[in-house]
């Protein structure tokens, strides 16, 4: 059996919890092959945690896109891509790829930053990588701006938002109402043009849960390299997360990670659905 190869192109958060180092400690967990285009180092100050966000030359991002393509990814993943520019060579680099799967998790703010990192790109990532988009994984912020319905607090919100999603060109969408969402619940909706599958898990602590976006996404990633179908994918990929952030750890006084080898190696954790 040949080793699945997936690529992320996403950014570098230093303490690991989130961005490309979460991708490829999740992909690891699955034993795929990870590689990595970066975008951008994200560092924090040990004081306040503020983050720094410095991007790449977009012609080194180029390089190593040339580099990972040539090296021939299963599937293709997107973190944070942070300007247009980037958003347009994440869907350039899929397109000329033998690739068969795209998973666009629409990363718009840094947890525990408030900023959107910048309005132009929901258009472009809208205009560029929803139509090319195997799965795409808004939580319920992102799936607002996505749809254009702005602020999302029902379930009914999140399938009206599922459905211009869907009709903006991604195959699957799956809205994590997650954390946001107000309920006792975990819970998640998948839509894949036809039926609308409500997921749903315990809601477990949520102080130390930095990462977990990027975790289902790169779980739901390497489910599809793995020849799940993608309503499988979404599945597993939240059990995976719900066990990484039920023993997520505490790092510092600003953040605690989800633990990204939770699932294998401490508790699994199961998904029930329901057709909505
Ligand atoms: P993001 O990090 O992109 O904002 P979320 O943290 O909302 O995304 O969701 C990521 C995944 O983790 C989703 O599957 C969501 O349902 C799940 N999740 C979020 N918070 C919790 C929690 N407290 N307990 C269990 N699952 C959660």
């Amino acid at each position: 059996m040949s080793l699945k190869k997936i690529l992320t192109i996403a950014g570098s958060d230093t303490s690991a919890g989130a961005g490309m180092q979460a991708d490829l400690k999740t992909f690891q967990e699955y034993n795929t092959y990870g590689m990595v285009a970066l975008t951008a180092v994200v560092a924090m100050d040990p004081e306040t945690w503020s983050h720094d966000v410095t991007p790449l030359p977009i012609e080194l991002l180029d390089k190593q896109i040339k580099t990972a393509l040539s090296i021939g990814p299963d599937a293709i993943k997107t973190g944070m891509l942070g300007t247009e520019e980037i958003i347009e060579r994440a869907a350039k680099a899929f397109q000329d790829s033998n690739a068969q799967y795209f998973v666009v998790d629409p990363v718009m703010v840094c947890k525990g930053e408030d900023e959107v990192l910048n309005p132009g790109n929901t258009d472009a990532m809208i205009k560029h990588l929803l139509p090319l988009a195997t799965v795409v994984t808004p939580n319920l912020f992102e799936a607002g701006q996505l749809s254009g319905l702005g602020r999302l607090t029902s379930i009914e919100d999140m399938k009206r938002a599922a459905e211009t999603i869907h009709n903006r060109g991604a195959k699957h969408v799956v809205i994590k109402g997650g954390k946001a969402l107000e309920s006792d619940k975990a819970l998640d909706l998948y839509y894949d043009g036809k039926t609308f599958t409500l997921l749903t898990t315990d809601k477990f602590q949520s102080s130390y849960n930095h990462g977990a976006g990027c975790t289902f996404a790169a779980a739901t990633t390497a489910n599809l390299a793995l020849g799940k179908s993608p309503r499988e994918a979404v599945i597993a990929a939240k059990g995976f997360v719900a066990s990484a952030i039920k023993h997520g750890w505490k790092m510092n006084d600003f953040v605690g990670p989800v633990q990204h080898g939770a699932y294998n190696h401490v508790e699994k954790i199961d998904v029930a659905t329901e057709e909505v």
